[in-house]
This record gives structure tokens, sequence and C-alpha cells, in this order.
């Protein structure tokens, strides 16, 4: 008899994004000559800029030639793309990491929830909250999170560390100390960040517990304040207790294309029960090329094409056209009477709905008033209740007109 990973029974099914595209479809099977913006999902919008598509063309046809045909790749993927990630995103900002320390994938998403492999079952773990649904929801599969707590909306081996306006989106150091500490930052949905100063305080907090950090850093690009690390390995000491997860998907548009990538040091250990020293590169290593066979050469041309001088200019002006959008809605929405975050260093808005309302009877009343679709708080945990997310992924058109209907709200 077929024996199933229980620990799959323990999912709580995610209604977020299906319960809105139920609400959408509904109004506008009623109210077909309303037109309805959306600025929920977190997908963009800009095209793939002509540098990388060049260059993507360009392998496609060495793939069709004999003399330049490629099969299977390297799983740890192409030198010459991990090279360019070593220079560009580490040297450049002052940090040495070794080629042999990068992992190129097909998507963050699935090395936040695949690292979980080579991590015990019995690590207490920490996400903050509101939070990416991927860090609890592969938790709840692996069988690290326990029961679910109906009551409370939380699961019984979860640590949750809220991230609220009252905490200024910084999270406390929880009471019970955590082996595996899920940090996103830029943060998916508030848009908020940390400073270096207060993520040194998270590496030395792990330094001393011998946790470890698990850093999600998609929204890298988005930063625009100097006092906010690009890189987790710009801390002292970082090395020591942190892996770091890149994506290609908003830095260059790379949702379709699928191109990612995972930093793990090879000064990071990790311990068996009876204490010994285990690097957790040679683990990861191990895991990647055992499952998973290595992202196209056509894909890692793409992404290596990212960081020529066209690529670097082209990809820069997608982002400018994003955060111009998210200035356009913070601003709007502040002249509209909303206390509003994020915005500045990623491209998502998080609002306060107004007094006295929750986060889906507010996404209710911007619908059928505004025709504007948003993301309720609630939806990425207990602690966004009373908070809503809006991303600046929209073209320009729908974004300026979102807000002026919110405006007349
Ligand atoms: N990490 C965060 C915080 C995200 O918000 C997203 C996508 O929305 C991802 C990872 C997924 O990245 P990828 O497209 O590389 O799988």
């Amino acid at each position: 008899m077929i024996k199933i990973n229980e620990n799959f029974l323990e999912l709580q099914d995610s209604y977020l994004f299906s319960t809105i595209a139920k609400k959408v479809a509904e109004f506008s099977a009623k109210n077909p000559d309303k037109k309805i913006i959306k600025l929920g999902i977190g997908d963009v919008t800009r095209p793939i800029a002509p540098a990388i598509v060049e260059a993507m063309k360009k392998a496609v046809d060495e793939e069709g030639k004999s003399e330049t045909f490629r099969g299977y790749g390297p799983d740890q993927g192409y030198e010459f793309l991990r090279e360019k990630i070593v220079e560009f995103d580490y040297q450049k900002r002052g940090v040495n990491i070794l080629p042999d320390e990068i992992f190129v994938s097909d998507g963050a998403k699935c090395d936040c929830g695949n690292i979980g492999d080579i991590l015990g079952i019995d690590n207490i773990v920490a996400i903050t909250d509101p939070v990416y649904p991927v860090y609890l929801d592969t938790n709840v599969m692996a069988g690290r999170a326990g029961k679910y707590n109906p009551e409370k909306g939380a699961y019984e081996n979860m640590i949750y560390m809220p991230a609220t306006a009252e905490n200024g989106f910084v999270p406390v150091f929880p009471e019970k100390v955590p082996d595996m500490i899920y940090l996103c930052l830029p943060n998916n949905p508030t848009g908020t960040t940390l400073t270096k100063n207060e993520l040194k305080k998270w590496v030395d907090y792990a330094k001393e517990n011998k946790s470890l950090i698990l850093f999600d850093s998609a929204y890298e690009a988005f930063i625009s304040e100097a006092d906010v690390p690009h890189t987790i390995f710009e801390i002292e000491g970082a090395k020591e207790v942190a892996i770091e997860f890149r994506s290609f998907s908003k830095t260059a548009g790379f949702t379709g294309i699928r191109c990612a990538y995972t930093v793990v040091p090879k000064e990071l250990k990790g311990y068996t029960k009876s204490g010994q020293e285990i690097c957790l590169n040679n683990l990861w290593n191990r895991r990647h090329g055992t499952k998973f066979n290595g992202v196209s050469y056509p894909v890692q041309r793409a992404a290596e094409a990212v960081y020529s001088e066209d690529g670097q200019k082209q990809i820069k002006e997608n982002i400018q056209y994003y955060m111009e959008n998210a200035k356009i809605i913070k601003a709007g929405l502040k002249e509209a009477g909303y206390t509003v975050f994020g915005g500045i260093n990623a491209p998502y808005i998080w609002l306060k709905v107004p007094e006295g309302m929750g986060s889906w009877e507010f996404f209710d009343q911007l619908l059928t008033k505004a025709n504007v679709v948003g993301t309720p708080g609630v939806g990425f945990g207990p602690s966004g209740e009373g908070y809503f997310r809006l991303t600046a992924f929209g073209t320009r058109e729908n974004t300026v007109e979102a807000i002026e209907r919110i405006k007349r709200m």
C-alpha cells in the first residue's frame, strides 16, 4: 500500500489568489462595462530588454549548428554566468564570493523550497509575519511546522515574528531561539527593508546561536537607499551563517524565462546530532547535482547579458519605470489620506486600510468602487490583517488611472 507524505494534509488551502480571481470574475460578469485594473499579483509587465533578447536568440542559433551545439551543461551553471554574478553582484560591492559558491537555478521559489532537503527536520523555523508563503508551506510539507492551530491561525512548531507598523517592520528576536530564520529583504509583501545595522544584529544573533539565515533578496535591484545592504554578505561574519537567494525574475523580467541563483558560502557549517561540523556548500552541491540538470544554455546566455553594458542600462530603465509607478502610488494614496509603507526600496506598497475595516472588506470596496484589484494583507499571515498590498509592476497608464480612481473613491 502506498503511503503518502501526510505533512501535505496539514497544508492550509491558500484561498488568497483563487478567492481574488473568483471575486473579480463575479464582479466582471455583473459589470461587463467596467474596466478593472489589476495591481495585485507580483508579476512584471515590461518586456525583456533588447540586449537580453539578442543574446538569447544568438544562443538558440548556436544550438542549431553542429559546431556550437551544447547538450547538458554543468549542474551548477555555466562558468561564464557565475563569473559575471561574482563580479557584478559581489565584487563590485566589496564582497568576495567564489564562483563555486554560486548555484544557478530556474527560480528562487524552487531554491527557497528545496534548500530544506539538506536541513534537519527537527530544526525550529522562524518566519516573519506577514510573509512570502513559500517559506511556510515548504516547511509544512517537510514536517517542520507541526500541526495547524485554527484558533491561532498558526502552526504549532513555527515561530512567527510580526513585522508591522508598530515595530517599524523590524522583527524582534523571538523568545525561543530558531535554528532556521527566513529573512526576505527588501520584503514581499511589506515593501520595507532593514538597514545594515539592523541586519548586522541578525547576523550576530545567528552566529551566537549557530542558527542559519535564509536570506531572500529577490528585490535587491530595487534598493535606492544607501544604508540598505544589497547582499547579506556585506555584513561581516554573514558567510558563516547565511545562504542567499537571488533571482533574475524581478531584476530583469525573467518571471517567464526563469533563472535565479543561490549562494552557499564555503565557510557556512551545519551540524550533525553529535555536533560534527559539515560544510553546507558540499551538501547543496550534492543535492543540486542529483536533483537538477541545469538551466538551459540560451537562458544562461540571456542572464549573462543582464550584466552587459546595454543590458545593465536597459534593465535599470525598467526598474526606474516600476519605481516611478511606486512613487505615483505612494504619493496618490497619501494625498487620499492613507498611511503607506514600502515603495522606496521595493516595488510593493503596503497600506493601512481605514480604521475599523478588515483587509478583505477593503478589497471589496476597492473592487466595487474603484474597479482596482490589490491583495489583502491578511493573505500573507495573521499580522497582515488591516493592511493591503499594491504592486508597482503595472503599466504607467493603469497605475495612474488606478490611483486617480482610488482618490475619487
Ligand atoms: N522570493 C520572493 C520574495 C518573491 O516575491 C518571489 C516572487 O514573487 C520569488 C522569490 C520567486 O522568484 P522566482 O521567480 O525566481 O522563482
